[in-house]
């Protein structure tokens, strides 16, 4: 094993990568120098690297998307108990029941999981849509649970849920427009049912943070003040005030700032005191999502923050409403929230290993210029070395010129390319050389600030962005990563990376970095060639998987879902296979059997033509088929 450098300890990786911060106790380094989880309750911890090790000696290769049961389980349970814990210390006379947003993670696996330890809390499902109506009606087996339905509805919507109610369960729906409610009342008068109805709102409150627009006069969902009104008004027509019962909003994800969730709950706890007082029933709250997850560990309202703990979030919540009731002496509601970000970030780990590395260094530099150079090409040799700890400034701003004028030269074909290649190393030998100077003389140039900026590697690693990492590449969210490994070793490099889909797109450049708000790239370990190097993203458990697409035709990562025991052992729960490339390419309609039959017609032209032997056909169809059966990405 490496000794650690007496400069260099675990707590500096630690600090430097901010996994104590992001890792909310269930990520922390061992004494070994490798990433571990700690399922919360036992002090025992998993390192990431037995796990990974464990997969490969099943054939599992990465890419891999690592799901920990314990991490859904631990956070499902801290939400409810933070709410039972605020409802008894404030003395409220509700109770919580969640509901989760099945748009989170729709995968059968989660959802069961859900299912399985949400049912201790009665804790139900929200559905979006007809398939996720469909899903949580066949995985809720209480009927204390709820299930809540939003979203558009047509008919056959509608009759789900209606199927529902009569089965005895707590079935929502929220009345997203005017027009919804004429199709509800006719279905539940043809199926002799009496709905459940909520209201969802358009409230005035914004949220700060990348989802302000969901709130607000502009929000694309809920009934304006005037429509509310108008629902009310035909519902009492209809004698089915007794039917209305819930007050429902979702003012975007990821709110930051817990002023803007007190702010939205007292506006809505307004809006349920005027309800009560039309004669609706009432009885339930629907605080929708919004509970955010602190992906840099800074603890501020930073859009990728939150500047509230969770007891503090569910004491807030609980106070306003009471406030608000008391005043007006109305009974305590149900609190439902419909979390799903929180829930489940934490709960899954993208691991993947980098394949290779464009290092920012300088090629060959000769010992002399070369006889012919050009002008501009000496001046660069000269800027080189001339450098003193006295004059940086103005070499580096002299190197910048120098080398964007021989770029431009050689589009007039007044430098040749060997001319260019050395311009090129010499300016980033130059960057190098400043770059030392500063660093060792503690030299403070404001001007200088960013020049770390310039001088990063790209390391290729195993993935894509567009598969498993989607809001990165659409949204710019940051999600923590860093090596799983070697964090006895300081980072001697600083890196970006790209993925293998070679567009242009496909890389992660910003890091979790709290002396800046988004760090430009991330301190790495020089590749070593007999050894794997892998990394990992965490905190990607919500909204990645489904919403990941098949950018270059590679497909879903293999999962494995992992199990932690009391004593500290592990167990492999399930593992997945990813994606074929004979999957992916059944998903644009090929015929995959049909390919194999062209490319085995097209060899046997090849054959007659005498380009190849009927043995060399024979072999090449073998990879062919060999190949249309494996994975989509890089295997070793
Ligand atoms: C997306 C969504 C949620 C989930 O929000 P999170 O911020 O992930 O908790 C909840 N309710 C509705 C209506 C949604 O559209």
């Amino acid at each position: 094993m490496e000794q650690s450098p007496k400069n260099w300890s675990i707590e500096d990786a630690a600090n430097i990568y901010g996994i104590r911060g992001w890792g909310a106790g269930y990520f922390d380094l061992s004494p070994k120098g490798e990433v571990v989880i700690r399922a919360q309750g036992g002090g025992h911890s998993v390192s990431v690297m037995d796990v990974l090790s464990g997969m490969r000696a099943r054939g599992i290769e990465t890419p891999v998307l690592l799901r920990i049961a314990n991490l859904l389980d631990s956070q499902l349970t801290s939400l409810n108990e933070s709410f039972r814990k605020a409802i008894a210390n404030l003395s409220y006379r509700g109770i919580y029941q969640g509901v989760f947003p099945i748009k989170v993670n729709q995968q059968a696996q989660v959802i069961e999981e859900i299912a399985r330890f949400g049912a201790r809390f009665n804790h139900g499902l929200e559905a979006g849509s007809k398939a996720e109506l469909i899903i949580a009606l066949a995985m809720i087996q209480s009927t204390e649970s709820l299930i809540v339905c939003n979203g558009y509805k047509d008919e056959e919507f509608i009759n789900l849920g209606l199927h529902a109610v009569k089965l005895g369960y707590k079935c929502f729906f929220v009345i997203e427009t005017p027009s919804e409610f004429d199709l509800i009342l006719k279905q539940s008068a043809a199926l002799g049912v009496r709905p459940l109805l909520g209201i969802r709102l358009k409230l005035s409150t914004r949220a700060s943070g990348h989802w302000q627009d969901s709130g607000g006069d502009y929000s694309l969902f809920g009934l304006s003040t005037s429509q509310m009104i108008d629902v009310v008004d035909r519902i009492k027509r209809e004698g089915m005030l007794d039917c209305l019962q819930l007050l429902h909003y979702h003012l975007g994800s990821q709110i930051p700032n817990i002023r803007d969730i007190r702010a939205a709950v007292r506006e809505t706890t307004r809006f349920y005191a005027e309800m009560v007082k039309e004669g609706a029933r009432m009885g339930y709250i629907d605080l929708g999502g919004g509970l955010a997850v602190d992906y840099d560990g800074s603890q501020t309202n930073f859009e990728h923050s939150k500047n509230y703990t969770l007891d503090e979030y569910c004491t807030d919540v609980i106070e306003v409403v009471m406030e608000i009731l008391d005043e007006e002496s109305l009974a305590h509601p149900t609190i439902i929230t419909e979390s799903g970000r929180a829930l489940l970030a934490y709960s899954s780990i993208l691991i993947f290993d980098v394949l290779d590395a464009n290092l920012f260094e300088a090629g060959p530099i000769p010992e002399a210029l070369p006889p012919e150079s050009p002008e501009l090409l000496r001046n660069l040799w000269l800027t080189r070395e001339s450098i003193t700890k006295r004059n940086i400034q103005e070499c580096y701003n002299d190197a910048m010129y120098y080398r964007e004028e021989c770029r431009e030269q050689f589009k007039h074909g007044d430098v040749t390319l060997r001319q260019r290649a050395l311009a090129e190393n010499l300016f980033i030998d130059i960057i190098r050389r400043v770059m030392a100077l500063i660093e060792r003389e503690r030299i403070i140039l404001p001007e200088l600030e960013d020049l770390r900026d310039l001088l990063y590697d790209i390391y290729y690693g195993n993935f894509s962005v567009f598969q498993s990492l989607p809001d990165s590449w659409a949204i710019n969210q940051i999600f923590p990563l860093m090596p799983l490994h070697r964090h006895l070793e300081e980072p001697d490099r600083r890196a970006i990376f790209a993925d293998i889909t070679c567009d242009s797109d496909g890389k992660i450049d910003k890091f979790v970095d709290l002396h800046q708000d988004v760090g430009k790239s991330l301190p790495v370990h020089s590749l070593r060639n007999d050894e794997e190097y892998y990394i990992g993203v965490f905190l990607v458990g919500a909204y990645q998987e489904t919403l990941g697409d098949l950018h270059n035709l590679l497909g879903d990562t293999n999962v494995v879902s992992i199990h932690i025991n009391e004593d500290g052992s592990f167990d492999f729960v399930r593992e997945m296979e990813g994606d074929s490339i004979w999957d992916v390419l059944s998903y644009v309609e090929y015929e995959p059997k049909n390919l194999i039959a062209r490319f085995r017609s097209n060899a046997e032209r090849a054959v007659k033509e005498s380009r190849i032997t009927a043995a060399e056909r024979r072999a090449m169809l073998a990879d062919f088929e060999a190949s249309i059966k494996g994975y989509t990405y890089f295997e070793r």
